[in-house]
């Protein structure tokens, strides 16, 4: 039996702890699944009510008996009165191939510019790693995910979903009114495990020579619902126009959705 359990277990155990670490003082996102009742040496088992889960500090305390059950039981029941989520993007890299909505921005530092905001972009910290900003559209009225600075902050309003993966790989974060948004890193060691892994989106002649190996791939999707303004993982919808596939090397911003201030205030409305 695998340790991880099945999705709606995760997803039962995410929520009864508001998405964040329950210990007091802590919330971070990233969170891993710990057995107490009984513990996973014990007998191996997935049931909600014997788990709970803790990020991966909290958890190896745990495992070291630093809580009693009956304590762990109580942190699974309590309401947490954080406002929002917020958490750090882990994965600091000099050089970042960036597959959003289907489409390659490399050494472009605005993916992605609504109005006058930037929704997606890069910058450099001192040490020249790679920092992401991005702030999700949305129609709901109600604000959305923001990332300034690789420091992501999440409002509760709507959020039927927050998944961190314990290493910082993965963010997914779901809404009830449908809108999505999802980030992942992966590292490419070369060529052919970008071809092997993206197939014909990353098209058939060579890649870009300005491209350098070994690097990481940031994918980023993201849905508004209700526009018509849609980056799902294989491409992009804008409007009527669609592209997939295309290569944005060395630009100062990729796409450009120029719309009205009022529009623009619509898409990111703030607290
Ligand atoms: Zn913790």
């Amino acid at each position: 039996m695998n340790r991880t359990p099945q999705v709606d277990v995760r997803r039962e155990l995410r929520r009864e702890v508001g998405f964040g670490c329950p210990i007091p003082g802590c919330g971070i996102p990233y969170l891993t699944w710990h057995h107490f009742d009984p513990p996973w040496r014990e007998e191996q088992h997935h049931r909600p009510e014997g788990m709970i889960a803790l990020c991966l500090t909290h958890a190896g305390q745990a495992d070291a008996n630093a809580f009693e059950s009956e304590y762990l039981k109580d942190l699974k029941h309590s309401e947490t009165d954080r406002e929002e989520v917020r958490g750090e993007l882990t994965w600091m890299r000099k050089k970042v191939l960036a597959l959003v909505g289907g489409n390659w921005y490399y050494e472009t530092p605005v993916i992605l510019k609504i109005g006058a905001t930037d929704a997606i972009s890069f910058s450099r910290d001192d040490e020249g790693y790679l920092l992401l900003s991005l702030r999700m559209p949305t129609l709901s009225g109600l604000p959305r995910a923001q990332i300034v600075e690789n420091f992501f902050t999440v409002g509760r309003d709507q959020v039927s979903d927050i998944e961190c993966a314990a290493r910082g790989r993965t963010i997914k974060i779901e809404y009830s009114n449908g809108d999505r948004f999802l980030q992942e890193y992966r590292d490419m060691a070369d060529e052919d495990s970008l071809r092997s892994r993206y197939g014909d989106l990353v098209g058939s002649g060579p890649v870009n020579e300005s491209i350098e190996f070994p690097l990481t791939v940031v994918e980023v999707s993201e849905q508004t619902k209700d526009s018509r303004l849609d980056f799902d993982p294989l491409s992009t919808r804008i409007g009527g126009m669609q592209m997939s596939g295309c290569w944005s090397i060395r630009n100062g911003v990729g796409v450009h959705f120029d719309v009205p201030p009022d529009v623009e205030k619509r898409f990111f409305p703030v607290n």
